[in-house]
């Protein structure tokens, strides 16, 4: 129960009071205690490139963001997001005004929330969604309003008139995530058209989490909401050094949109760390500027790992939606004559050694998130094959 002050209120706010601890502190603690191995929480198991973890060396012996950086970011790294953003989509930002650095995407999200909402506005989110976003939504007092993501053959699929069905007169932002975690979906040029036409249409902010922007496979293509009409002048656009070079722990994020959208991120982000990551701020700088070939082998690889999880899993009886795009897989448990994604993961370190994620808590729907659970493939070859052997008992 939880504990109660002398007027027996209770302690943590109404705001918070539904979201506990998060699935992946839950399910990792699990894996620690039960020794299994852990495919829940999505960490690479091998840190990121030689040269970027020495570039994060030298700016600490240099005394480079071993004091309190810039509140926007050091300049070198908003010069090389900016970059970015122009070299890969053609998109042009202001390093000084349109670029900001965070303490990880999971930053940008709080800040982009606790600035653009008032009490009371709704924000519209993919279910199933990454669970920071509800927590945000709700710390900012605004109301999450779902939109379901369907499976529909090999992938999750959005329905573009439930989406429309969703919008209200108190809508403020659609909170949109592709490549999307947990499903794997990477939304297509269709799709991402018309949620810009409704965005425009209805006069919505959009903020818009691509960490994985990366991490596509196959011929799937990562486009930025930011490029399309009407887009770029409305849009918070979210990126994360964590998933794109494998330093999850560095917590380096960034935003980058229109001036007075990223002002107004600004605001709420210098009242919660201020600024974080220093020396690392440098370090993903020169990652950023890594040669296209970086990019290319690092999907690559993951591509290799996600066919060894995903054949894996196959082989051990469940229907598998292989991933366009992220290092998830989401897989239906009912093939295997079950039902219940949560029981199905507290049960799994004993009967196999493997932690996996219920996608139930992603979902305010819980019924329609029950029978999917979550594997994440960022795992050593080594790791993978043996998962994927334990896995297989489960067919027996
Ligand atoms: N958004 C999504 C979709 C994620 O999967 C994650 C998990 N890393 C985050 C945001 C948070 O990123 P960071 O670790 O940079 O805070
Ligand atoms: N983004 C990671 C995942 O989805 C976890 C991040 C976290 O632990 N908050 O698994």
């Amino acid at each position: 129960m939880a504990r109660m002050t002398s007027s027996s209120r209770p302690l943590l706010n109404r705001r918070l009071a539904e979201f506990g601890t998060t699935i992946f502190a839950e399910m990792s603690a699990m894996a620690v205690r039960t020794g299994a191995i852990n495919l829940g929480q999505g960490f690479p198991d091998t840190d990121g490139p030689e040269e970027v973890r020495e570039a994060a060396v030298r700016a600490l012996r240099d005394g480079r963001g071993n004091q309190y950086p810039p509140g926007p970011g050091v300049p070198e790294l908003r010069s090389a997001i900016a970059a970015h953003q122009e070299r890969r989509y053609g998109l042009s930002y202001d390093p000084g005004a349109e670029v900001l650095v965070t303490a990880g995407a999971t930053e940008a999200i709080a800040a982009s929330l606790l600035a653009l909402l008032e009490p009371g506005d709704e924000v519209i989110a993919l279910e199933p969604y990454y669970d920071s976003y509800a927590a945000s939504i709700a710390m900012a007092g605004g109301t999450r309003v779902p939109v379901t993501l369907h499976p529909h053959e090999d992938r999750f699929r959005l329905d573009l008139d439930e989406l429309r069905e969703a919008v209200t007169d108190h809508t403020r932002l659609l909170l949109v995530n592709t490549p999307h975690n947990p499903t794997g979906t990477v939304l297509t040029r269709t799709e991402l058209t018309a949620i810009a036409e409704l965005a425009v249409e209805r006069d919505l902010l959009v903020v818009t989490d691509e960490v994985y922007e990366h991490l596509v496979f196959d011929g799937s293509e990562h486009v930025p909401l930011a490029t399309f009409p009407g887009m770029r002048e409305r849009t918070v656009t979210i990126g994360s050094a964590g998933k794109t070079f494998s330093f999850t722990g560095w917590k380096v994020g960034w935003v980058t949109g229109p001036a007075e959208l990223v002002a107004a991120v600004r605001s709420a982000k210098q009242y919660l760390t201020y600024v974080a990551s220093g020396p690392f701020q440098y370090a993903v700088a020169e990652a950023l500027r890594l040669p296209d070939s970086y990019f290319e082998e690092f999907r690559a690889d993951m591509r290799g790992k996600r066919e060894l999880l995903a054949g894996g899993l196959e082989q051990a009886g469940f229907r598998v939606f292989r991933p366009a795009g992220t290092y998830f897989i989401t897989t239906d448990i009912r093939p295997l004559g079950e039902s219940d994604g949560f029981a199905f993961c507290r049960a799994l370190p004993e009967r196999c050694g493997v932690v996996a994620i219920p996608n139930a808590v992603f979902y305010d729907h819980r019924e329609q998130g029950a029978p999917f659970v979550r594997f994440a493939f960022c795992k050593r070859t080594g790791v993978l094959e043996e998962a994927a052997s334990r896995l297989k008992t489960l067919a027996a």
